[in-house]
């Protein structure tokens, strides 16, 4: 439990954000995470480099050590890019200096990759800053590995310290190193998420109708051709049918358009919960919806809106206190892959407009 309260308490304080908000604070996590790395680094490589009497080569890194904790503490009232920037010095001096004490095969010089891909790492920068950072790097690396030594100099090739050095300067290296790449996954994938999420909720949005909430037109015609390939696939019937308030100018101009988008919300949930087990259905546009019987043929569809016309009839909506009478005239076509989805609408839309002028508040197949 206490070891979980360190890491939150550690995670807090690397995590705390920038000052400047033009700042990404992924890159000011990432710098303060590998400052911290980079500090205990040179605490354990200090204390072996004294232990083994090496005064010099110590110093060296206890000033590393100083001027990273510096940084760290830097970090929260100075740009993160700048603290990279000045780390990436402090690491190409030190490692410099140590890879002459210790030669070429001590590794020391391999932080230098860590800050060249650190930098790469940082958002705000432009690819030109970045490309002068890799050749500056390029450059100290040259100079590093043509000024320096191959193999040992204050250790033997085959001596405990040299091969604690090789094995200490790769693992710890190549710990940050995939710290970095780490960084790297997560903002590609969590950036792949984001707008995956984005496109979700506004294709949803673009397919759904603000006032009843139901999909729109665009959903219903997307869904049909779907329906239409799954028809061929399943030999499935498929009826869709076109429903109409009766008189709906009337309940406007009688209550207010309130009432009239009052009326329309509830209907939508009505239809919503009553076609869950059939189909779907959508708002066509005003006061037309349209119905999508999946599975069912044209008389199977009809009974069942008969069934709905009749609870639209019994249902009593209240606005203001006020009791708005509402019935609905509906036609009914099946659907045929021949005729195609069109046609099969417009067949709908003809019933509906002879229920209309037949009486209103009925259901013509
Ligand atoms: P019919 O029985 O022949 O269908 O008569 P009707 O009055 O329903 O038909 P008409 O096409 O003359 O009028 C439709 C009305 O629906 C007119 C329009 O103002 C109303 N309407 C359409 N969309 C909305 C809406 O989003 N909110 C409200 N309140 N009214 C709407
Ligand atoms: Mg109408
Ligand atoms: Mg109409």
């Amino acid at each position: 439990m206490e070891k979980e309260a360190l890491i939150k308490r550690i995670r807090a304080f690397l995590k705390k954000d920038s000052p400047f908000e033009e700042e990404s604070s992924n890159l000011l996590y990432l710098v303060r995470f590998i400052l911290l790395m980079l500090c205990a680094y040179c605490v354990l490589m200090d204390i072996f480099i004294f232990a083994n009497g090496v005064v010099f080569f110590g110093f060296v890194l206890l000033v590393t050590l100083v001027a990273n904790i510096i940084l760290l503490i830097s970090s929260y009232s100075v740009k993160a890019t700048h603290i990279l920037y000045m780390l990436a010095v402090v690491s190409i001096i030190s490692s410099g200096i140590l890879t002459a004490g210790f030669g070429w095969r001590a590794s020391f010089h391999t932080v230098i990759f860590v800050m060249l891909l650190a930098m790469w790492y940082n958002p705000s920068k432009a690819v030109g800053e970045k490309v002068v950072c890799s050749v500056l790097i390029a450059v100290s690396m040259c100079i590093i590995s043509l000024k320096t030594p191959v193999g040992h100099l204050l250790f033997k090739s085959d001596s405990f310290q040299q091969t604690f050095l090789v094995y200490t300067n790769t693992l710890v290296f190549t710990a940050c190193l995939s710290v970095v790449s780490y960084f790297f996954c997560t903002q590609y994938i969590e950036a792949e998420r984001k707008l995956y999420l984005y496109n979700r909720e506004l294709k949803k949005l673009s397919e759904t109708d603000p006032l009843t909430k139901l999909p729109n037109r665009r959903y219903a015609e997307e869904e049909l051709a779907e329906l239409d390939k799954k028809q061929e696939a399943l030999g499935s019937q498929i009826t869709v049918a076109l429903g109409d308030i009766d008189f709906f100018k009337r309940v406007n101009d009688t209550y207010g358009h309130d009432a009239g988008d009052f009326i329309l919300s509830s209907l939508a949930e009505l239809f919503k919960k009553y076609m869950e087990e059939f189909g779907f259905v959508v708002r066509w546009g005003g006061e037309e919806f349209l119905f999508v019987f999946d599975g069912m043929n044209g008389d199977e569809a009809m009974t069942s809106l008969d069934k709905l016309r009749r609870k639209i009839e019994k249902k009593e909506f209240i606005f203001n206190e006020q009791k708005i009478d509402i019935t609905m005239t509906f036609g009914v076509a099946e659907y045929y892959k021949l005729y195609g989805v069109e046609n099969t609408v417009k067949e709908a839309d003809d019933k509906l407009y002879m229920g209309k002028t037949g009486g209103r508040n009925q259901v013509v197949f």
